[in-house]
């Protein structure tokens, strides 16, 4: 049994919740106390470098909580329960991938196609916690598909569309079955961040990777599984003109160019991350031997 903290100023417990931290080797204990600090006590950073007033002790008791889930090792984004991707929160836990802000870049490419269009219809496959979905219906007047697999990881979709109110349809399917249910040539644009990492590579990655669900991060053997099959399977979803839009894992830009290539697709641009690595593919679906006219806007 912990020991019920009595009383606490917000300095103390900064203290108390850092030597926490760094005694459990964490590797950024400032900013690991930061966040949990604003959470618990709904504050901005700037609002709480302001504070030295007496916290309650059940506010004290939980920032301690969550150090000690963060000390153990859980990703803070977990321990948080929520985390912000473009100016938006997003409620995220166990059970679903953890928006990242390499996933800007595949959204802001996605944004820059879609404006051509007027009312475009967009699918995002292998939603997640909907980041694409719901930054995409919130910018854009749009209609917004939203698939995903996990049950578990379909929960937090569904919560954060509630919490956006974003106009987005949530279908829980695999996306080999639910492509079905779409015409051929019905949409404008596919946008997809799906499982890209190499099954070999995974359990080389660091700690707190341990603890996202592997559906989501496991690409196969050389982690373009996923590329594969949306290709094949929903390419004929795509109308004439319609823009394929995908986030990349490091050195997957090759393979996935020559694939779109070979599968009817021009215009294959890739776009950087900060680092300068190719993180994100978008392509144009041109016109093979089936026209379905563009609604010209
Ligand atoms: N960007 C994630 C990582 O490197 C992977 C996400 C994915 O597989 N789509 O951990």
């Amino acid at each position: 049994m912990t020991a019920r903290i009595l009383s606490m100023t917000v300095p103390a417990l900064n203290n108390a919740l850092k030597s926490l931290l760094t005694r459990a080797g964490a590797e950024n204990p400032d900013g690991d106390t930061r966040e949990i600090l604003c959470a618990v006590l709904s504050c901005s950073h700037h609002q709480l470098i302001l504070r030295d007033d007496e916290v309650p002790p059940e506010i004290a008791d939980r920032a301690m909580e969550l150090g000690r889930r963060r000390a153990s090792g859980e990703p803070l984004q977990y321990v948080l329960g929520s985390w912000s991707f473009m100016g938006r929160e997003y409620l995220v836990g166990e059970g679903v991938l953890i928006p990242r802000d390499d996933t800007e870049v595949v959204v802001t490419e996605a944004l820059r196609a879609a404006r051509r269009f007027r009312d475009p219809v967009i699918a995002d496959l292998c939603s997640g916690t909907g980041i694409i979905a719901i930054t995409l219906a919130k910018e854009l007047d749009a209609t917004v598909y939203a698939v995903e697999k996990s049950a578990r990881a379909f929960r937090y979709l569904e919560e954060n569309l509630s919490r956006h109110q974003a106009k987005v349809k949530a279908i829980r399917a695999d996306l080999a079955d639910c492509v079905r249910d779409f015409d051929d040539g019905s949409l404008d644009m596919i946008v997809s961040n799906p499982p890209y990492i190499c099954s070999e590579e995974l359990p080389t990655l660091q700690s707190e990777v341990q603890y996202e669900p592997r559906l989501a991060l496991d690409g196969g053997r050389d982690g373009c599984d996923f590329y594969r099959t949306i290709v094949r399977l929903w390419t004929p979803k795509l109308r004439d003109g319609g823009v394929i839009a995908f986030e990349l894992g490091e050195g997957q830009f090759e393979t996935i160019s020559r694939l779109l290539s070979e599968n009817g697709y021009t215009d294959v641009k890739g776009a950087p991350d900060i680092q300068g690595t190719l993180r994100a593919i978008s392509a144009k679906r041109q016109n093979v031997a089936n026209p379905f006219p563009r609604r010209e806007s």
